[in-house]
């Protein structure tokens, strides 16, 4: 049900902070366990621009979307505009994981219902080329808030907090429990004992995770988080236009099989060269009159004459070829100086310090790239698919100069999970040294892949349901 105020002393065991994927899924399943839990949101059942204003902070580095645009602070958090694709992270991804990849794949059907996915993933198919495989995306578009929204308000055991922020946990006296969350209901500040059943879950996404873990260890010091890497190793997808293939579409077409399908590099090529994990899919330009085509089609000629008289002549035929954009999307290395971190200059209506985000994509990014780009045009020729042109910026990395934008809005690193001391979380998602406070998000991820994060973070969800009920 939805309720409107909280006191010391009657709260339920689970304290779930944050209405997005994470929050409502934690919340429903142990719901579903028959535990009783405290759902709180930050904003209310629609988008407000004043909420949403918390979300504001500064960006240094490579250029990226601002941050009161790149996540939603009502209920249902960034699922009410997000994309819906999803998938789960590869074996190869997990490697640094304290969790296996089976461990996380027991989750799978479950994700699945949740998302309301029915297709199977399609995993290293093989390709007509010798180092790339194909992997498929399923459509698993859920707006959280609209499939949840009555079965919460109907529920005996979720008691729903809406429009109030939390803004930190304060530690007991020895630093290892939170004893007391500062919390803004309707307006005021309140501070909420805890009682020693109570159980604090965090899921405010990839960014706002690390943001309240960050202040809570300001305010209090002392033992309290002290040493952990919050705010560091936070990672994104770069991702766009990387390149053009020139052949004829039916060609391209027969390469991909299915329209959810894309390029990605074999197990086999991932290990030899050591790559970041990567994904490539095609965009068609249909138009074939444009100053753009011509360009492509002079330089094709230039550096692959037969092919290029080849396109020529069928074009004067009126014979439809195609000029493609090569898409991708790759996974970036947790880096340190990739990091959420606190403004020391600009703070939010409740006095809180912005979040300062330092992203740079760095050079494994663009090895990876060239590598398996330069094998994919090399297979292309030996298959007699077509040419790969590769775009110079790969090489020079001058798209940090662009006005685009290389970046998908998927948050992820910040309060990674380790099993030894590098990490902020433990394998259970539980803050090391701190015996009552959980993690779950993307944020836990302590490296990303290529795929969409919030498949994988369903999956930990139900995981660390399953956790806190056994
Ligand atoms: C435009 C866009 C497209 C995307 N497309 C895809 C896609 O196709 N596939 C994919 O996998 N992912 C996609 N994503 C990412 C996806 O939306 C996130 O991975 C997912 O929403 C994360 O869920 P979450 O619950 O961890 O966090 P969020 O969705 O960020 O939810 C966090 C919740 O916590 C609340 N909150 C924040 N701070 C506080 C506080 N102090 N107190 C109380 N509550 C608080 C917020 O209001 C929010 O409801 C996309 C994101 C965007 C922005």
């Amino acid at each position: 049900m939805i309720i409107n105020n909280i006191e010391d002393g009657s709260l339920p065991d689970y304290l779930i902070i944050g209405g997005g994927p994470a929050g409502i899924t934690l919340a429903t399943q142990l719901a579903s366990k028959d535990k009783n839990i405290l759902l709180i949101e930050a904003g209310g059942l629609e988008f407000d621009e004043k909420v949403q204003s918390h979300y504001k902070g500064e960006v240094v580095g490579d250029k990226y979307y601002d941050l009161d645009v790149t996540r939603l602070r009502y209920l249902g958090g960034s699922s009410n505009h997000w994309g819906g694709n999803c998938a789960p992270l590869d074996e190869y991804d997990l490697k640094n994981w304290p969790i296996s990849y089976n461990e996380l794949k027991n989750f799978e059907i479950d994700a699945k219902k949740i998302l309301n996915i029915k297709n199977e993933f399609i995993k290293y198919e093989k390709s007509i080329f010798n180092s790339f495989d194909l992997s498929s995306i399923e459509d698993g578009y859920v707006n959280f808030k609209d499939k949840y929204l009555d079965q919460i308000k109907d529920s005996k055991n979720i008691n729903l907090l809406l429009n109030s922020s939390v803004l930190s946990f304060q530690p007991d006296k020895t630093g290892s429990r939170v004893e007391y969350l500062n919390i803004i209901i309707n307006e005021n500040l309140k501070k909420i004992k805890l009682s020693s059943h109570n159980k604090v879950i965090l899921a405010c996404g990839g960014i706002e995770n690390s943001r309240i873990l960050l202040w809570s260890r300001e305010l209090y010091k002392g033992n309290f988080l002290e040493g952990l890497p919050i705010g560091k190793y936070w990672m994104e997808h770069p991702s766009g236009e990387i390149g053009h293939f020139i052949s004829e579409k039916n060609k391209v077409e027969s390469v991909f099989k299915k329209k959810n399908y894309f390029l990605v590099p074999s197990k086999k090529f991932l290990e030899n060269e050591k790559l970041n994990n990567v994904r490539f899919s095609i965009q068609f330009w249909e138009k074939t009159g444009n100053e753009t085509f011509k360009h492509f089609v002079k330089d094709l000629v230039c550096i692959a004459p037969h092919f290029g008289k080849k396109i020529i002549e069928s074009l004067s035929n009126n014979v439809v070829h195609c000029l493609s954009a090569i898409k991708f999307s790759i996974e970036q290395k947790p880096d340190i100086e990739n990091s959420v971190n606190l403004s020391k200059s600009s703070l939010d209506k409740y006095d809180i310090p912005r979040i300062q985000l330092k992203w740079n994509i760095k050079d494994d990014v663009f090895f990876s790239l060239k590598k398996s780009l330069e094998k994919l045009g090399q297979e292309s020729i030996e298959k007699n698919i077509g040419r790969v042109g590769v775009d110079r910026f790969v090489y020079d990395q001058s798209f940090k100069n662009s006005k685009d934008i290389f970046a998908n809005h998927h948050h992820m690193g910040g309060t990674i999970m380790s099993k030894g001391r590098d990490g902020v979380v433990d394998q259970d998602l539980k803050v090391k040294n701190v015996s009552n406070l959980y993690v779950i998000g993307s944020s836990v991820f302590p490296s990303g892949g290529h795929f969409n994060p919030t498949f994988t973070i369903i999956q930990l969800t139900l995981r660390l349901a399953k956790h806190l009920t056994t």
